[in-house]
């Protein structure tokens, strides 16, 4: 018979820590704590497998589930010598989801279920406590209408109208009726009233009763866990976070702790180390008298967990350390105990009854990036974990969220602080104030304006505009908010808790130290430091040379990886960033860049005039003027590189995108050339091209001009001897590229011209020998399937993976904007083939470039240089085919280097 309950309890369970795929993250990890003699509540977990046949059988169970689950709630009571709808000592439950990957917040949990009308009187017989009965009385009846009759039964009322809003409402009457500001200061009769006026609202809202039954409420709940898998909250974070709509989540079924019994009760999460940071201390909140959904809802700011923890705003506030030393004293033990065992940092959620410690959840716990490279890397250090698993356990977006910006630290001194709130994700960001989540996702994703969300606090509803915004600001809430988790998760700038400011929602404003700041205005975040700033601040790039972590990191990923790492850089300033970053050299310096962006008026005109020029004499003359600029402009790089490969490419320009648009330009230009305006217009129509892509670009410029390549030539050659003359820099060394190559006998053309420039810049320079590399882009697929000829010329092959991809598709790299998205959409294309390398069809060629190519040159140098050689899995694809190195733009190089070493790694492992 198929089994679908797993037990645990007792010291033992049926489940462990790696049975995640079918217990759910939670129940896996309860099943492990069980099994490591934790004091863990027992239960039950009903599979995943469950969820799955459920959603296929059209919302049936498998007719074995009832009485499994049935065996399995006996089985509790039997440990905890209690029952489940037993009118004198009830047994109490919580439903909780769980799936495979965390999605905090975005699933259901039902907590004190078996509390009714009919168990009632006897738990208050048993606690002697009727304000906590009906306390947890009355927040089963707003979990359950709002989870189970509401959301489940697919109910979606608009904004403020829901049942959940509704109660609140009815309770927030009551206490402003009672003249009281906190819920524990309502007494048990209030509650009991309370209660009562609940239901009368659920029936009429609803239509239907709150179910009296405690088998009912049972059943209810775990069918609305299963329902809440394809909840809209959750179905959107999934698309977000990748999570496949298949896996489904488990149901944990488990006997409820009180943290809510009064004032020697408590309830808690914490992290083994701080997740914001990722310093080595236990990290945690706790609230006294208060169930668990009072800390992560963020609807009172909870208390630091201990000393050590506390920061500048919670100074003043009492840890459980002092309030409650022994538990303190046991649970610290056991976070110590727990991260040994898992050997990785966990997030904790703990429950103190009467004086006595349960564990009800522990998983490896969410980090923001810098965190996450800090906890690799002392874990490291600690021996917890070898420096192969500290290189794999930070992922490529943990990596980029070191290499944020921050707020210019010099800004921040003559600014003055709006307000301070709790740090929750690092980094700096500006941006306009919005107010709601729509409004972020529509502003921020549609209008690609930088907006920041700012909320009293997040829900899960507001996910999507959390991610169109740059950062998240919240007036309430702790560093366990849905807020914090969630933006930690993504790595975003994120600060919660932000007492200081006040959201008025009706009049769209933010308030904050006297000042009102309307929607659309600019504040800024720090996030590292929780500073809010009226205005737009500026944000600089990290300083990476004085991080020692993230310095020893990357020492650890270079010694794993083989694939070699370059830039694309046209600039020495971009030479420089990208030699910091730790590039080994460039890979790509497209000539043409220089006529682009600042100071590049001279250079353009000339190239301009090169380009009009309709003689070989009007083109020479054109080509001397502007030779010293391209010269100076290698030797700048070069020196840059201090004796790194650096790839030159002949040059590569869309001819007519140079010629210039506006009147004054063009007499200059016609001036220049001494002809007439309608002489340069005829000039300028002849260079336009129906198919520019396929025009007349790349090596077919050298072929018909050959004294261009003749020019560039000697450029990089004379840079190249220059450089390694000045003793500066040693091994100097060129690579000549020529770009959009289809046949041998294109190379073999420009190569006469090269032969000869060498001779030429050799005899001027009265050198013996000169080194240089001539080779060739891959870029169009005739190249890569004659590879093996070109190979015989060629002494290194890059492959130009932007052309290569639209070459292949027949997808023009300009124009793909109007149907690329919507083949995303309906998922024809996995991903977009010009962010993410297409594997299947354009890998091939590359394959067979790689084979071909050696087959003729044994050693022959390979890399990419298209954009494919910053994104992460296509340069694990680079490693697996053979490549020698990876070129990308400076920013993405740490990013190659993390992506090499893992492929590496994961080879390593594989064989
Ligand atoms: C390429 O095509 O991949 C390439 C690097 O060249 P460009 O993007 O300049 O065409
Ligand atoms: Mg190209």
């Amino acid at each position: 018979m198929a089994k679908y309950v797993y037990f645990f309890g007792g010291g033992k369970a049926e489940g462990k820590s790696e049975m995640k795929n079918l217990l759910g993250g939670k129940g896996a990890n309860l099943a492990e704590m069980a099994n490591l003699g934790l004091p863990v509540p027992p239960g039950f977990t009903i599979t995943t497998e469950v969820c799955t046949l459920y959603y296929r059988n059209k919302g049936k169970y498998p007719a074995e589930l009832k009485k499994q689950v049935e065996d399995n709630l006996k089985k509790t009571e039997r440990i905890m010598e209690k029952k489940f709808g037993d009118p004198k000592d009830p047994l109490l439950v919580s439903v909780r989801s769980g799936a495979r990957a965390s999605m905090p917040g975005m699933m259901e949990t039902i907590l004190n279920v078996g509390l009714a009308p009919s168990t009632i009187p006897g738990l208050i017989a048993k606690t002697n406590n009727p304000r906590f009965v009906y306390d947890a009385y009355r927040r089963l009846i707003m979990m359950y209408s709002d989870v189970v009759m509401e959301k489940a039964a697919g109910i979606e009322p608009a904004g403020e109208q829901g049942i959940r809003k509704q109660l609140e409402a009815i309770m927030h009457q009551m206490k402003e009726k009672k003249g009281v500001k906190l819920d524990t200061e309502l007494t048990a009769d209030d509650l009991k009233e309370l209660a009562a006026q609940f239901k009368a609202r659920v029936l009429k809202v609803l239509g239907k009763p709150f179910p009296d039954e405690p088998m009912d409420q049972l059943w209810g709940s775990v069918s609305a866990v299963f329902q809440s898998w394809n909840g809209r909250r959750a179905v959107e974070y999934r698309r977000i976070e990748r999570i496949p709509d298949e896996w489904g989540t488990a149901v944990t079924v488990q006997t409820m702790v009180f943290g809510n019994t009064g004032e020697t009760s408590a309830t808690g999460v914490g992290f083994t180390r701080d997740p914001a940071t990722g310093r080595n201390i236990f990290y945690g909140e706790w609230l006294p008298n208060a169930q668990g959904e009072d800390v992560v809802a963020g609807i009172r700011t909870p208390l630091p967990v201990n000393e050590a923890g506390k920061t500048a705003h919670t100074k003043g506030l009492t840890s459980l350390e002092k309030a409650m030393p022994a538990a303190y004293k046991q649970l610290n033990a056991i976070q110590q105990k727990l991260e040994k065992h898992y050997r990785d940092m966990l997030d904790i959620e703990f429950t103190i009854e009467e004086g006595r410690l349960f564990m009800l959840q522990c998983r490896v716990g969410k980090r923001n990036g810098v965190a996450a490279v800090k906890i690799a890397v002392d874990m490291g250090l600690e021996k917890l974990i070898k420096p192969e698993e500290a290189v794999l356990r930070v992922k490529a977006d943990a990596l980029v969220q070191c290499l944020l910006p921050m707020v210019d630290p010099k800004a921040e001194r003559e600014s003055k602080p709006l307000a301070k709130g709790l740090p929750a994700g690092p980094g700096g960001a500006h941006g306009m104030v919005v107010f709601t989540a729509d409004e972020a996702a529509r502003r921020g994703k549609e209008l690609h304006e930088k907006v920041i969300l700012v909320r009293t606090e997040t829900s899960p509803e507001d996910v999507h505009g959390m991610h169109a915004a740059q950062a998240i600001l919240t007036a309430k809430g702790g560093m366990t908010s849905h807020a914090a988790l969630v933006a930690r998760g993504w790595g975003k700038c994120c600060i919660v808790g932000c007492s200081g400011i006040a959201v008025d929602m009706d009049r769209k404003v933010l308030k904050a130290g006297g000042k009102e700041i309307a929607e659309g205005a600019w504040i800024t975040l720090n996030g590292t430091s929780g500073t809010v700033y009226e205005g737009k601040l500026p944000l600089v790039d990290p300083d990476l040379r004085n991080n020692k972590d993230f310095r020893q990191f990357m020492k650890w990923v270079d010694s794993f990886r083989k694939l070699g790492v370059r830039t694309n850089a046209d600039t020495p300033q971009d030479a420089r960033k990208a030699l910091e970053f730790g590039a080994e050299g460039i890979g790509l310096f497209r000539t043409e860049h220089m006529f682009y962006g600042e100071g590049a008026d001279r250079p353009l005109f000339l190239l301009r005039k090169m380009i009009a020029s309709s003689t070989l004499e009007e083109r020479r003359k054109a080509l001397d003027e502007l030779y010293p600029f391209m010269k100076a402009d290698m030797k700048a790089t070069m020196e840059a590189m201090q004796g790194h490969p650096v790839t030159i490419r002949t040059l590569d320009p869309p001819l007519h995108e140079f010629v210039p648009k506006d009147t004054a330009r063009l007499e200059e230009l016609a001036r220049a050339l001494n002809i007439s305006m309608e002489e340069l217009q005829k000039r300028a129509e002849g260079l336009h091209e129906t198919n520019p892509m396929m025009g007349h670009r790349g090596v077919r410029l050298g072929v018909t001009y050959p004294e261009v390549t003749e020019y560039q030539v000697r450029a990089i050659l004379e840079a190249a001897a220059e450089v390694a003359l000045d003793k500066k820099v040693k091994n100097v060394l060129p690579e000549i590229m020529i770009p959009v190559t289809c046949a041998k006998s294109e190379l073999d053309d420009q190569k006469k011209i090269i032969d000869r420039v060498v001779e030429e810049v050799k005899a001027k320079y009265k050198l013996k020998k000169l080194d240089y590399l001539i080779g060739t882009m891959i870029e169009l697929p005739r190249a890569a399937l004659t590879a093996d000829k070109m190979a015989e010329t060629a002494e290194f092959f890059s492959f130009g993976t932007n052309d290569l991809t639209q070459m292949t598709f027949g997808f023009s790299r300009d124009d793909i904007g109007s149907f690329v998205p919507e083949y995303l959409k309906k998922k024809l294309l996995p991903e977009d083939p010009f962010q993410s390398l297409d594997q299947e069809g354009v890998g091939q060629l590359i394959r067979m470039g790689i084979d071909r190519g050696r087959s003729t040159r044994a050693k022959l140098k390979v890399g990419i240089c298209g954009e494919h050689g910053g994104d992460y899995e296509s340069v694990k694809f680079c490693h697996r085919v053979g490549m020698n190195y990876v070129s990308c733009s400076p920013f993405r190089v740490p990013i190659a280097r993390l992506a090499a070493a893992h492929a590496a790694l994961e080879e390593k492992k594989s064989k």
